[in-house]
């Protein structure tokens, strides 16, 4: 056979094994999860290749994954027949570091050293293939693909800077297809060689696994055996005679090995929402989506009639790490499976609209076909009619946080969320009914806690018509605004537009329940309390005035006027009906350079 070759680690992966090893030996189960999850993904990728590629089911068995351990000698297998990977992939994927959990975790980890928080939360991220060496001294996958005739053998060491791959020799450990990865436990981690440990391990980790999962254990079963009677014995009590009358028989238990289902593989959704608890819903939202932090809220329906999908909806409790762009549409928030096969998590708007791309979940349709392609999602009635659903859904499930008692949870959406619903108003004109509600500013009447739209309805004064606001770059400066000076006198209450989104957000509502939104920075503003008599008088006797100053100050303005808006400032700059207010003026001008 072929010589082993051997190939350095990226220097990245080296430093991330020293930091695995040091930060998570508390944590060292892991590693169970880890491989696990990997064998899930990797039987993942085949079962939707072979949807359109029958042939690369052939011979192979079934779709599971099956874990061997031999306590004697301390080793664990992990077996699947997945899709298995090529020489390259296996330099590729092992040799350097892997893009999702992995990077991270390298965040997290950094984020709690800062904070200098417990290092337990990491335990809960993706750490990936290398957490096998918090167990194990040495490490070989034996695997192979579809895409190759040759099975390959990696070899790697803990502590090593490099491994080794050679082609596969041995007869016995050749596969149609997939991996297996053996664990040469070290001396103190033996104790993971056992079936009763990996069973409760898998049972606590992995119960979310839509692949049947097998463990290699002892099993017994109880047998009746004829026995020679000692007559002696037998006739002591009436009990006995009793039996006499019967054949003597022994009960014995027969001992032989063989799999034993760990898991269930009833995918969560498929479940009746009545028997799933909020902390099933919790782990699997934490599984699924590589968070450490249980979500705000979650949501599990099906739906019926003209498309039928069931799914499980989330609002997360934090935004996304590492992302200050508030829509990322590449968040792969959405997983769509097409009856239980997962079929992709890449969506761009397709499934939900990119400012609701916070949400996270998984949808399963049995209506959509199996080779979905990105083409067919664009244009497919179907997935237009879910989409509407799920937005639906999602507005449900926000507006329930939004009327829970605790106030503070909704506090924490909005702080998190808020400027995705804001730009909700502009983008998806379609939904302002369901998102105006969910709306919180400040006002001049509570400049410390947010107000919804409904709240100010209520607080409106009888002969009120319009809802007012006023935009400004703080709660500060838009309380001293000389714009508010009449509606304080007449205790009306005004919102403060203090993010630079809210102004557009509102422009774009227009209205809310047949209330005007009234900007009261622009001229004529109406508080309704026109007395055209004295305005007449007014104007007669400050006419002159008015287009002296106006010839002073030339085109600086636009026209000067009487205004009855003021209560104890003499003047003030107001826009003009159709221009831009003074904040959007900010605001531009701030773009521009
Ligand atoms: P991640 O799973 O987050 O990508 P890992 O470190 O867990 O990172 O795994 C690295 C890569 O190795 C995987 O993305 C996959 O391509 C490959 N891999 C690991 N285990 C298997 C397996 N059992 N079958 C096929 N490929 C695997
Ligand atoms: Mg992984």
């Amino acid at each position: 056979a072929p010589p082993a070759e051997t190939y350095e680690y990226q220097a990245e992966v080296s430093r991330l094994m020293d930091l695995i090893v040091n930060s998570l030996y508390s944590n060292k189960e892991v590693f169970l999860r880890e491989l696990i999850s990997n064998a899930s993904d990797a039987l993942d990728k085949l079962r939707f290749l072979s949807v359109t590629q029958p042939e690369l089911l052939k011979g192979g068995g079934d779709l599971d994954i099956r874990i061997q351990t031999d306590k004697d000698n301390g080793i664990i297998n992990i077996i699947d027949s997945g899709i298995g990977m090529t020489r390259q992939e296996l330099i590729d994927c092992l040799g350097t570091i892997a893009q999702s959990g992995t990077s991270k975790f390298l965040k997290a980890l950094k984020d709690s050293k800062d904070a200098g928080s417990d290092t337990n939360l990491i335990g809960q991220f993706g750490v990936g293939f290398y957490s096998a060496f918090l167990v194990a001294d040495r490490i070989v996958v034996s695997t192979k693909s579809p895409k190759s005739d040759k099975q390959y053998v990696w070899q790697g060491e803990v502590n090593a800077s490099s491994y080794t791959i050679q082609e596969e020799t041995d007869p016995e450990k050749l596969i149609p297809r997939g991996t297996r990865i053996t664990l040469y436990l070290k001396r103190d981690d033996k104790g993971f060689a056992h079936p009763e440990r990996i069973e409760k391990l898998v049972k606590n980790y992995s119960q979310f696994v839509s692949f049947p999962i097998y463990t290699w254990k002892e099993k017994g079963f109880t047998k009746e055996v004829e026995v020679d009677e000692d007559p002696a014995e037998s006739k002591t009590d009436e009990q006995d005679e009793k039996t006499e009358k019967k054949k003597k028989t022994k009960t014995v238990v027969e001992k032989y090995w063989d799999w034993d289902l760990t898991n269930e593989t009833q995918p969560i959704w498929l479940r009746n929402p009545k028997e799933v608890n909020t902390e099933d819903y919790n782990e699997f939202y934490k599984k699924t989506f590589n968070e450490y932090l249980d979500p705000l809220a979650s949501s599990h329906f099906t739906t019926e009639g003209e498309v039928e999908f069931r799914s499980i909806l989330y609002v997360p409790a934090v935004p996304p790490m590492g992302k200050d762009d508030i829509v990322n549409p590449k968040t792969k928030n959405i997983r769509l499976y097409v009856k239980r096969v997962f079929i992709s998590d890449d969506f761009d708007g397709e499934l939900f609209p990119r400012y609701l791309s916070f949400v996270k979940g998984v949808v399963d349709s049995n209506d959509l076909p199996l080779n979905v392609s990105r083409e067919i999602l664009q244009e497919s009635r179907i997935v237009r009619i879910m989409r509407k659903r799920l937005v639906r859904k999602a507005f449900d499930m926000i507006l329930g946080i939004s009327m829970s008692e605790n106030r503070e949870d909704y506090e924490k959406f909005w702080e998190n969320f808020g400027k995705h619903l804001k730009l909700g108003c502009i983008e998806d004109r379609e939904n302002h009914k369901r998102i105006a509600p969910l709306l919180r500013f400040f006002s001049s009447q509570s400049e410390d806690v947010m107000i919804s739209l409904d709240e100010y309805l209520e607080n409106m004064k009888p002969e009120q018509k319009d809802i007012y606001y006023v935009a400004s770059d703080s709660v500060t400066s838009a309380s001293n605004t000389p714009f508010l000076e009449k509606l304080l006198e007449k205790d009306l209450e005004v919102l403060y537009l203090v993010d630079p989104i809210d102004e557009v957000a509102i422009q774009n509502l227009k209205s809310y329940k047949e209330k005007n939104f009234i900007d009261i920075s622009k001229e004529d503003l109406d508080l309704g309390d026109k007395n055209e008599e004295k305005e007449k008088e007014i104007k007669q006797e400050y006419g002159q005035t008015c287009d002296w100053i106006k010839k002073r100050l030339g085109d600086k303005v636009a026209s000067v006027q009487i205004s009855n808006r003021l209560s104890s400032s003499p003047c003030v700059l107001v826009s003009g009906k159709f221009g831009w207010s003074a904040n959007m003026e900010r605001l531009m001008k701030a773009q521009t350079v």
